[in-house]
């Protein structure tokens, strides 16, 4: 306990200074449940530590949510109080940064009508949307830890006996986010340095098309011009370097609205707002989902869809290679901070307007000419394999490696 007293120190330490890069006089605000107080004290101590100015705790509980998604009347889940969205936009332009602490029960909201789930996530979406710009654009910064509540590791491990499960849990955190390393901060240096020469090289190429092909998958997906490579690291409109995920595996970038063609399937669970979607396909037309369909949860898929026209969209293209660290733990998470780490992934919805040039001042027809994706969701879905393989399009059409049975084939270093 004494040793995992420590990882939680040096957890904390990674989340300020290479997750959210907390800098002297700023505000903090942190998403956690409650669950996590230990760790959100820690983290609270150190930030104060480093000079912040407010630690603001967003707590959240998930037997409460539960009650309310169970029980409430539909108008009530059907509104977010305007308070709250102003508060939090509030503290985003006054520069503070944002943590979330992160580890649901992926199976919270499985007895409750999808119908309500999705309400209430369209709800809170809309009254969030200009806090989740500044987000989005990294106006500040902002970075996702996770916590393992014990629901969650329960799912992770059922053949663990439950009073145990958390603390393995716990260790393949600690192992997958270099925390069991001498020097985590150093050792994410040097991780962030291999993403930079990734997303560099796919910079430097501009491929017009990604070709997908892998058993049940045969997709070819458009790049915006001037499309921008992210992964790792990044810097915040201001300038501030900050991890928005711990951990991060995944160089990523913008589709074209309009521009993705064929069938894809997936290869991991989708948790959508507290329930399962499994073994599921999509069909695309010019951009558009034109048909689907889900061995189970296919209900909740149907509602994720019918969000809004942009939820039939994809808003994100990421590549992960097999070999990364999440990927070799072997098994599922049921948590999409750790399993898109895992896997090559496409997400159904809004675009990062960083992933194209000059995105973030982009207007809306701007927007709409780039063929930049919105919507009011963002649920990135798992479709790497060790059958992988992608091919990039130049502008010329030619078609050149850069994955092959789910691992690069690119060799940054020459
Ligand atoms: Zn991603
Ligand atoms: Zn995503």
């Amino acid at each position: 306990m004494n040793n995992q007293k420590k990882q939680l120190e040096k957890y904390a330490d990674l989340a300020l200074k290479k997750g959210v890069n907390l800098q002297r006089g700023q505000g903090l605000i942190i998403n956690a449940p409650i669950e996590a107080a230990d760790l959100v004290r820690i983290i609270s101590a150190k930030a104060y530590g480093r000079g912040a100015k407010n630690v603001h705790v967003e707590w959240n509980d998930e037997m409460l949510s539960y009650m309310k998604m169970k029980n409430a009347p539909m108008e009530i889940l059907e509104s977010f109080p305007k308070w709250k969205a102003d508060g939090l936009e509030e503290m985003v332009a006054d520069g503070y940064a944002l943590l979330s602490v992160y580890g649901p029960n992926p199976d919270l909201f499985k007895n409750v009508d999808p119908e309500r789930v999705a309400k209430a996530n369209k709800a809170s979406a809309e009254a969030l949307s200009s806090y989740r710009d500044y987000i989005m654009n990294d106006k500040t910064t902002w970075s996702i830890i996770a916590y393992p509540q014990q629901a969650w590791a329960e799912k992770v491990f059922p053949e663990t006996p439950p009073e145990k499960a958390q603390d393995k849990l716990w260790e393949q955190i600690f192992q997958i986010t270099r925390i069991d390393q001498d020097d985590p901060i150093q050792a994410w240096e040097e991780h962030n340095e291999r993403l930079r020469q990734a997303r560099e090289y796919l910079n430097q190429k501009q491929y017009k098309k990604l070709h997908y092909k892998a058993p049940g998958t045969e997709l070819s997906i458009e790049l915006v011009p001037s499309h921008v490579w992210h992964g790792g690291s990044t810097k915040s409109v201001n300038g501030t370097e900050f991890n928005p995920n711990i951990p991060t595996e995944e160089v990523f970038t913008m589709p074209h609205k309009t521009g993705v063609q064929g069938k894809v399937t997936s290869t991991k669970p989708l948790n959508y707002g507290g329930n399962l979607i499994e073994n599921f396909t999509l069909t695309f037309e010019n951009g558009q989902v034109v048909d689907y369909s889900a061995e189970s949860g296919e209900d909740t898929l149907k509602h994720l869809l019918e969000t809004d026209d942009g939820a039939k969209r994809l808003g994100e293209v990421a590549l992960v290679p097999n070999e990364s660290p999440i990927s070799q733990a072997g098994h599922i998470f049921y948590n999409t901070l750790y399993d898109e780490n895992a896997s090559c992934h496409l997400a159904l919805g809004k675009a990062y307007p960083t992933n194209v040039r000059g995105g973030s001042s982009f207007n809306k027809e701007q927007m709409e000419a780039h063929g930049v994706n919105d919507s009011l969701v963002h649920e990135d879905f798992m479709m790497g394999s060790e059958e992988l393989d992608i091919d990039g399009e130049t502008k010329e059409g030619e078609f050149e490696p850069i994955f092959r049975k789910g691992s690069w084939a690119i060799d940054f270093e020459s």
